[in-house]
Formats: structure tokens, C-alpha cells, sequence
């Protein structure tokens, strides 16, 4: 699958994910004085093939970039960089502690063998980098903040807020105002560290509570081809809350939960819904 950079509006570029090595969604968020980068991506080969198509486009390069999380698939990219890194301080803490791993391919399986790693993550750095997994590079971040940060790009302004989740304690959103756009990071994604991936009911409500709070017209997902709009959002997570007050209600029991959610829905559940509600029992039994 090709990955395309899309123009979203004279201030919002994207470049596409990739499943296949798992590279996240690279922004290019262009004020009036500074372009700024979402994500780090996942090696220096992301990094190079977003900024040669930002160029091709006629996109100032980026002044600044900011983490969503600590991810390796979000960071791995960043010594391809020479621009201020912005990240939560959570984020600065993981990165520190992954910059004093090794990165050759027997230290990264031995991670794999004791749990610390996970085999998902493991396997997608190998397919990124080949022969060259030593050359991995983990760049600290320059410029740390905790709860919330507000940047003037020139005539556009973004709110940075640390929001969490099940998927990383220090996920971070970026909102921004005149465009009405909000960069998701992960941040609704499940725990994938998990023995079994799982969602909480403690993490995810007063997450999707919050990211609904914001008016966001479009939301964009680090994984997903394209944003999806406010409606959407509202509903996709209307039927996570569905599935949790099934759970809360019935318990561990999955075909009555299914049938209930089922009625709530108006439609057969697909995989992708079944699968959804296994990692919300996971997180229950948790
Ligand atoms: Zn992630």
C-alpha cells in the first residue's frame, strides 16, 4: 500500500499510514511563521519520504514537532530531524528510558522472550528496518509540558492537551481551532501491552468525554487513512458506551451481551464489533 500525502486545506497536510510496517500518520500543521510536524514516525525512511512529498507540494519544511506518545512507531524517525521536539512529560520519561536499551535484533527478541516487549511491535521494527535495526536512534525531546500547551503557528492556533488512556498513559491530542481538526494520536486505541488487549470503562469515558468536549468537526486516528467527522466520532463512541452498560449489566456473558448490543446497535454485529467487545470483557476482567 502506498502511502499519499493528502491535503486536507492550506494548513492541513497528512501523509497516510502504512499497515504493513505500522507507520502511524505524519501531520504537517502550516501557520503564517511555523510549520508544525505531528509525530516523529517510525524510522528515518518515514520521516525522509513526508518531507520529500511536503516539498513536492510546496510546504514549507516543519520548525517543530510534537509526540503524541512514546510509541516506537511515533518516535523512531526523529534523528532524521534537527527541529525542537515537543512532548509530554511522560513521553520524555519513556524516551529517556528506550534510549538506554539496546537495539540490535538478540536484545530486542530477548525483550520479546521476557514480556517486556511485544512480538506485534517487535515484528513491525524488523519489517521497517531490515539489516539495519541497530542503526535505531532514540532522540530525547526538547521542550516537555504536562497538562496542556498552546502554540501560535502564525494566524492558526493549537491547543496540545495530555488526555491518556488505555493505550498510553501519555497520550497527547492536538486541536487545531480555525480548522476545527483534532489529531486523535492512538489515544483511542486499547492497550496492545496488555496479556490481552483490552479497553477500560475508567479510562475510556472520561477520555471520549473529553475528546467530545472539543468542536471538532474532524477527528484523525494515527492508523486510519482519513479523518472521520464529528457525527461519526459521537456515534462510534456511543456504541463503546453501549457495550460497556451491557457488560456492566450482564456481566461476562458474551452471547448475551452480543444479542443486547445487538438490539442497541439495529444490526447484526461484524468481527470487527465482536473483537471490540472482547477487549472491553478483557478490560473487565482485568
Ligand atoms: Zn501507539
Amino acid at each position: 500500500m502506498t502511502q499519499k500525502l493528502i491535503k486536507f486545506s492550506n494548513h492541513l497536510y497528512y501523509l497516510t499510514p502504512s499497515h504493513v510496517t505500522d507507520r502511524p500518520v505524519l501531520g504537517a500543521i502550516v501557520g503564517k511563521k511555523h510549520v508544525l510536524m505531528v509525530d516523529g514516525g517510525n524510522s528515518p525512511n518515514h520521516v525522509e519520504l513526508f518531507l520529500r512529498e511536503l516539498e513536492k507540494q510546496g510546504v514549507k519544511p516543519p520548525s517543530l514537532v510534537l509526540l503524541t506518545h512514546w510509541h516506537w512507531d511515533h518516535i523512531f524517525g526523529l534523528s532524521e530531524l534537527s527541529i525542537p521536539i515537543i512532548a509530554q512529560n511522560k513521553t520524555i520519561e519513556k524516551i529517556k528510558y528506550l534510549s538506554g536499551l539496546s537495539w540490535d535484533l538478540a536484545s530486542l527478541n530477548y525483550r520479546v522472550q521476557t514480556d517486556e516487549e511485544i512480538s506485534f511491535c517487535a515484528d513491525m521494527m524488523k519489517k521497517e528496518y531490515g539489516e539495519s535495526i541497530e542503526q535505531i536512534q532514540v532522540v530525547h525531546p526538547t521542550i516537555g509540558f504536562n497538562k496542556e500547551l498552546y502554540l501560535d503557528l502564525g494566524d492558526l492556533s493549537c491547543r496540545i492537551e495530555h488526555v491518556g488512556g488505555d493505550h498510553a498513559e501519555d497520550s497527547t491530542i492536538i486541536y487545531i481551532e480555525e480548522e476545527r481538526f483534532m489529531f486523535l494520536g492512538d489515544s483511542t486505541s486499547c492497550d496492545i501491552y496488555a496479556k490481552k488487549r483490552k479497553y477500560t470503562a475508567g479510562k475510556l469515558i472520561p477520555l471520549m468525554n473529553r475528546l467530545e468536549e472539543y468542536e471538532a468537526e474532524w477527528y484523525l486516528h494515527s492508523h486510519t487513512d482519513a479523518p472521520i467527522t464529528r457525527q461519526q466520532f459521537i456515534q462510534e463512541n456511543q456504541e463503546c458506551r453501549a457495550i460497556m452498560n451491557s457488560i456492566h449489566k450482564l456481566g461476562r456473558d458474551f452471547l448475551s451481551i452480543e444479542q443486547e448490543v445487538q438490539s442497541v446497535f439495529g444490526r447484526e454485529l461484524t468481527e470487527d464489533d465482536k473483537e471490540l467487545l472482547r477487549y472491553f470483557l478483557n478490560g473487565y476482567e482485568a
